[in-house]
């Protein structure tokens, strides 16, 4: 059976065909799966039964539920999938007073071994589809009340960047979801190649894990400074214009003396001085029952106030992200679902 769900206005002129349906069909079935989003060919009311029983008989619509649910005290609630390979993933639904995000996952696990992330303690299981991320956007029951998304889920999307591009567009394409592409942001550790194709062939907003500026200290607590140390990272950015929609953010969790100093902000100063960005630090979130990130502590609030001060201070805007669903093990870098360890 092949995948609708992921499929361009093109490809799906093509299936009409394909079925024996007029090529303008294919513009319907773009309307039942990313406008009404309907699960069932049964329900493509303007196709004839002829027509959807051909469709039914050859395609899926790549739809599936969520098997698991957990939810927060603070409202956020966490799903669990199950990919078309047969992999677990997650996805995190996070509402806020003005708005209503989904972190959604891009692989089943992760490769890049950041030693402070629990993702990245399961390896790697596999590429997500686009349809796999597709679905994790439409079949939570929060769907229609999200105005926001964020590729920050398991997996580094820049490693599936094909997959990544191609969601971006049916989310965005006039013939799909049709949201503004500042709706979403994509998040990557700096792994240059797909970052370039990320900045080349989308509008969507970027977020760089940055965690340290220093190579030699980030190179020990992220591998992906070995072969795309930051600083190049940072050179490519610079060849954008981050000055009009598009937004460029780095991402920092602070960890107790160990980034949170004079010196790490000064770092932080000299490294991304002149470029256009905003800094979003980030509370680490101590995990009870993992002892690998035993040596991993939080920064004191008042020096994450103090950090973002500084840095505020001397032109870079810069936040505290609200640390949402730590009770559920649904905040950042906390995604490591226990059905997916099994099969580890
Ligand atoms: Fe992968 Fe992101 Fe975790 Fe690094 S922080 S291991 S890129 S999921």
């Amino acid at each position: 059976m092949v995948t609708l769900l992921g499929k361009t206005l093109t490809e799906l002129q093509d299936v009409a065909i394909s079925v024996g349906l007029p090529r303008y069909a294919g513009k319907q079935l773009a309307e039942w799966l990313y406008v009404k989003r309907v699960t069932d060919f049964s329900d493509m009311s303007n196709i004839s039964l002829k027509g959807r029983e051909k469709l039914a008989e050859q395609y899926a619509i790549g739809r599936t539920a969520p098997i698991a649910e957990a939810v927060s005290r603070d409202g956020t609630k966490k799903y669990l999938f199950k990919s078309e390979n047969g992999e677990y993933i997650e996805s995190v639904f996070i509402p806020e007073d003005d708005r209503a995000t989904l972190c959604v996952s891009t692989q089943a696990g992760c490769k890049m071994g950041c030693r402070f992330c629990m993702t990245g303690t399961l390896g790697f299981h596999g590429q997500l589809t686009t349809a796999d991320i597709l679905n994790q956007v439409f079949s939570i029951p929060d769907s229609a009340a999200l105005t926001n998304l964020v590729y920050m889920g398991e997996g580094e999307p820049c490693d599936n960047i094909d997959a990544v591009l191609r969601s971006v567009e049916v989310l965005s394409a006039a013939w799909g979801c049709g949201w503004s592409p500042k709706r979403i942001t994509v998040s990557s550790v700096g792994y240059i190649p797909g970052v370039k194709r990320l900045l080349d062939e989308c509008d969507c907003h970027v977020a760089i894990s940055l965690h340290n500026p220093f190579a030699a200290e980030r190179a020990d607590i992220m591998p992906i400074e070995k072969v795309y140390p930051i600083e190049q990272v940072v050179s490519l950015l610079r060849e954008y214009d981050w000055t009009h929609q598009r937004r460029i953010s780095f991402e920092y969790i602070c960890f107790g003396g160990q980034n949170d100093t004079m010196r790490h902000a000064q770092g932080l100063r000299h490294l991304l001085k002149g470029l256009d960005c905003r800094i979003n630090l980030i509370r680490f979130h101590e995990s009870p029952d993992n002892s690998t990130l035993a040596e991993f502590h939080s920064s004191t609030s008042e020096q994450m106030e103090w950090l973002r001060d500084y840095l505020t201070n001397i032109g870079i805007t810069t936040t505290i992200r609200r640390s949402r669903g730590e009770d559920i093990l649904a905040a950042c870098g906390m995604l490591v679902n226990s059905l997916q360890q099994d099969k580890s």
